[in-house]
């Protein structure tokens, strides 16, 4: 049969700010439980090799289930709320990470295990926390680069990989921070290699 043993090299953990996914040409949708608080999400656990490339979609026979999950739902939807329309209660969000990544992470983590400790890293790294102690709020105005990946790293001990998108006027904008975490799921660590991307010197970081 197939391989069940995926190997990878680390993960990581994908957070994006609301206010830069829904300030876009695309616009988005709140879930069904309605407006997210203004707050970075979840957006995936990703393994990943250190070459840079990454394993996706790793076994088709083990689908999304929603009731192995049930105890996490009121967690997730605050922590991992969806913003893509149309609206639903993060049901297709969860289901396409858990698909496209998380069968990517077994047998190091199984689906409970996968989705407890996105949540569990997501509390231990508290990045809106750690730009606000420096001065870095979403408040529409622009930030260098530099200092929002300094007080990231004031903040969490890492460093951090920013990615950015474009509001509808063109300014780059804070949308996603990647941090890197050790392939048991228990550390942050630094990242043996960084996404590649790239942001303008001073981005903008909206309000939500
Ligand atoms: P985008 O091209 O919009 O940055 O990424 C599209 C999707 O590809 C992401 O949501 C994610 O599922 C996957 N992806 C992009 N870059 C990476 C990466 O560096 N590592 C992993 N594991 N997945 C990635
Ligand atoms: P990735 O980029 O991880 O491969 O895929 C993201 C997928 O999840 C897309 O199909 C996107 O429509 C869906 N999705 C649902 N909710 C969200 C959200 O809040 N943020 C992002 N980035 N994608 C979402
Ligand atoms: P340096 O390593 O000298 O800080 O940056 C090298 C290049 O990578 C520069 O063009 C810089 O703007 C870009 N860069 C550094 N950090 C990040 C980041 O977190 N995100 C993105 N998108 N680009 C970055």
């Amino acid at each position: 049969g197939l391989a069940l043993s995926q190997d990878f090299d680390f993960f990581y953990l994908v957070q994006q700010w609301p206010g830069s996914f829904c300030d876009t040409q695309k616009s988005c949708c709140y879930p069904t439980t309605g407006k997210p608080a203004a707050d970075f999400g979840i957006h995936g656990l990703w393994p990943n090799y250190e070459s840079g490339s990454y394993p996706s979609n790793c076994d088709p026979n083990n689908p999304f289930n929603p009731s192995e999950i049930s105890d996490l739902k009121k967690s997730m939807q605050t922590n991992w709320p969806t913003l893509a329309c149309p609206s639903n209660d993060g049901t297709e969000f969860w289901s396409h990470e858990w698909e496209k990544h998380g069968t990517c992470s077994e047998p190091v983590l199984k689906q409970h295990d996968y989705f407890e400790t996105a949540l569990q890293l997501k509390a231990k790294v508290d990045l809106l926390g750690a730009l606000k102690a420096a001065g870095v709020n979403p408040d529409g105005s622009s930030y260098s680069l530099k200092d929002i990946k300094d007080a990231i790293k004031a903040g969490t001990g890492y460093t951090p990989w920013i990615q950015c998108n474009t509001d509808p006027s063109g300014n780059s904008q804070l949308y996603q921070v990647y941090l890197c975490i050790d392939k048991t799921g228990s550390d942050l660590i630094e990242c043996p290699v960084f996404p590649r991307g790239k942001c303008a010197s001073e981005i903008e970081f909206p309000s939500f």
